[in-house]
C-alpha cells in the first residue's frame, strides 16, 4: 500500500484546480503520539486532510496552519502542514470520545461557538484569516472560509472510514478551486456531489491509497503534482535549549536552583526532551556569564 500523499490535478477546459489528500498514516501517527481518544483523533484527522488540500494551494515552499478554537469538549486544535508534505498537529483535549448521531455528529466536541483560522506563509510574511464556526463541520466551515476570506470559488469535502479494526483506515480531503479563468457553473455543479462522491469512495475498501481515490473521483484527469505526506516535527533537544535560552539567564538559573533538571514536551509531537543540569550550565555559559554563586 502506497503511503500518504497530496495529489494535484487540473481540469482543463473548465480551469478548475483539484487537490486530493489521503492521510490515514499521518492521522494514526498523531493519535498514537498524543494518545487520542476516538473523537479527538477523528477531528484531528479531518484537520490533517484539510491542511493537506490547503497546502496544495500554496506556492513555493511555505507552510499552512489550520487552527480551530471552540467552546465544546475538544476546545481546539492546531495543524501545521508544509508544501513538502510534512505535517504535525495537536488537539487541546485528547480525551473526547462521545460523538452524537447524524447531523449533530461533532457538535458535542465542537460546542456552540468557535472560530476557524488559516494562516498561510506567503514568502516573507504570513496571511491570517478567520471565520466563525457556523456549521460545526470542518468541511462546511472551510467552504465558508473560502467564500468570505478568499473570495475564490472553492468546494471542500472531508471524509474518513474504517478499514477492518482501524477506524482511521482511510482519511481523505478533496478541494476543487476555480482558477481566475475557471468555469464557476461547472464548479458549482461539482460541489453539489463532491461530499457524497468522496464519502462513497472513502467507504469503499477497494480504495487503499491516494492514487486510487484520485482516479475514482476524477477519472481520466492528469496528475500535475504528487507530494508524499508524513507526520514530521522538526523539534529537537537543541531547539528546546534555544527556547530555554530565549527565556533569559535568570530563568535558566531559576530552573537550576529549583529543579536541577527539566523536561520539555513538544506540543506538536509529544516528544519529551530531557534537559540535564549539564545542559543548563552550558546554557548559562552561552548566555554570557558564569553561574551565580550559591
Ligand atoms: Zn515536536
Amino acid at each position: 500500500m502506497a503511503g500518504d500523499v497530496v495529489i494535484k490535478g487540473l481540469m482543463e477546459g473548465v480551469d478548475l484546480l483539484v487537490a486530493v489528500a489521503f492521510v490515514p498514516s499521518v492521522a494514526q501517527e498523531a493519535r498514537r503520539r498524543h494518545q487520542l481518544r476516538p473523537v479527538s483523533a477523528a477531528l484531528l484527522a479531518q484537520a490533517f486532510a484539510s491542511a493537506g488540500v490547503l497546502s496544495a494551494l500554496q506556492k513555493g515552499t511555505g507552510r499552512v496552519n489550520l487552527q480551530l478554537e471552540c467552546d465544546g469538549a475538544l476546545r481546539g486544535l492546531f495543524v501545521d502542514a508544509g508544501v513538502d508534505g510534512s505535517m504535525r498537529g495537536y488537539v487541546k483535549n485528547t480525551l473526547v470520545e462521545i460523538e452524537l448521531g447524524a447531523a449533530f455528529r461533532w457538535r458535542g466536541a465542537l460546542g456552540n461557538k468557535g472560530s476557524l483560522s488559516v494562516l498561510r506563509d506567503i514568502g516573507h510574511e504570513y496571511y491570517r484569516s478567520s471565520v466563525e464556526l457556523t456549521a460545526f463541520d470542518l468541511a462546511r466551515d472551510l467552504d465558508r472560509y473560502f467564500e468570505l476570506s478568499d473570495q475564490v470559488k472553492t468546494a471542500v469535502a472531508l471524509s474518513q472510514a474504517a478499514r477492518g479494526e482501524e477506524p482511521l483506515g482511510a482519511v481523505a480531503g478533496v478541494l476543487v478551486q476555480a482558477l481566475p479563468s475557471g468555469d464557476v457553473a461547472a464548479l458549482e455543479a461539482l460541489a453539489r456531489t463532491l461530499q457524497g462522491s468522496l464519502d462513497a469512495a472513502v467507504a469503499d475498501p477497494a480504495i487503499t491509497d491516494g492514487e486510487a481515490l484520485f482516479t475514482r473521483l476524477f477519472p481520466g484527469l492528469v496528475v500535475t503534482e504528487r507530494t508524499a505526506a508524513r507526520f514530521f516535527c522538526p523539534c529537537s533537544k537543541e531547539r528546546t535549549l534555544e527556547v530555554l535560552a530565549s527565556l533569559g539567564r535568570a530563568e535558566v538559573q531559576d530552573i537550576i536552583d529549583t529543579t536541577a533538571s527539566t523536561s520539555v514536551t513538544c506540543r506538536f509531537c509529544a516528544t519529551k526532551h530531557e534537559i540535564t543540569l549539564v545542559d543548563l550550565f552550558g546554557l548559562l555559559e552561552r548566555l554570557g556569564a558564569a553561574p551565580l554563586k550559591s
